[in-house]
């Protein structure tokens, strides 16, 4: 489904991503797990084209992301929910998630708005509220339903249980499993909180300083000591 290969990118004249080598099957969910400032979010973003690669491939569903312009990257099918959720705070939260619609045949609406209320049936009540009025962990809730009104086959999600409570933090693990198994989205999580990452995910990938460092099934990184000793305290 995605296909990293040997991807430079940075800001100025900062490089910040050293080739990246990253593969994504159709279907998995791929926890990237690293500490503040390796690159994780500048790898989500070079995914969405802001920045742009300086060097290397990025394939998403068989053909290069490279040089298009970030709504194209959505039309064919990548869903982006930002750190810090970045909903629309004066907007309501039926209308935040008609703007995640924008891209969707509008005839699937229906059908995707009962989708994504029965899964994430907190926002239900809610829907006439302002989205800035949300708890931290409902603003999560609409960011992801956001991004699944638009039917991505790919969901990239960046520190969804950063600033939330445990429970609620474990809530929002179980949806992004729940919407894996049952819609069998493709999921690129990345996340500081690495033991939850790992436990969600069929494989993972650690980043340092902008390198890959390690990757493979969870279950064996979740074993390595070092891991354990850098980032599962
Ligand atoms: P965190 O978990 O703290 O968000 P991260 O792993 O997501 O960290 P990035 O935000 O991708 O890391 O940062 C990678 C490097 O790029 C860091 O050295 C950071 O200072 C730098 N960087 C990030 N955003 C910018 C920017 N807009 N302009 C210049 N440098 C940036």
């Amino acid at each position: 489904m995605l296909s990293i290969r040997n991807l430079t990118a940075g800001y100025g004249n900062v490089e910040a991503l050293h080739g990246i080598d990253i593969e994504i099957a159709d279907g998995e969910i791929v926890a990237l797990v690293g500490g503040n400032g390796a690159g994780k979010t500048t790898l989500l973003m070079t995914i969405c084209g802001r920045p742009q690669p300086w060097t290397g491939d990025i394939v998403f569903d068989g053909r290069s992301l490279v040089g298009l312009p970030t709504f194209q990257i959505a039309r064919r099918g990548v869903a982006h929910v930002p750190e810090g959720r970045h909903i629309f705070p004066r907007m309501s939260v039926l209308e935040n998630l008609k703007m995640g619609a924008l891209l969707a045949d509008p005839k699937q609406f229906d059908a995707d708005l009962a989708y994504v209320l029965d899964l994430l049936p907190h926002l239900k009540p809610m829907l006439a509220n302002r989205g800035g009025t949300l708890s931290g962990g409902e603003q999560q809730m609409l960011a992801i339903g956001r991004a699944l009104m638009g039917r991505p086959k790919m969901l990239l999600l960046d520190e969804p249980s950063l600033g939330l409570a445990p429970l609620t933090a474990q809530l929002v693990f179980s949806i992004i499993a729940k919407i894996n198994k049952e819609r069998g989205t493709t999921v690129l999580l990345i996340e500081q909180n690495a033991y939850q990452a790992l436990k969600l995910a069929h494989r993972g990938y650690v980043i340092v300083n902008g390198k890959i460092t390690q990757s493979g099934p969870c279950a064996d990184l979740l074993a390595d000591p070092a891991i354990q000793a850098a980032y599962l305290g």
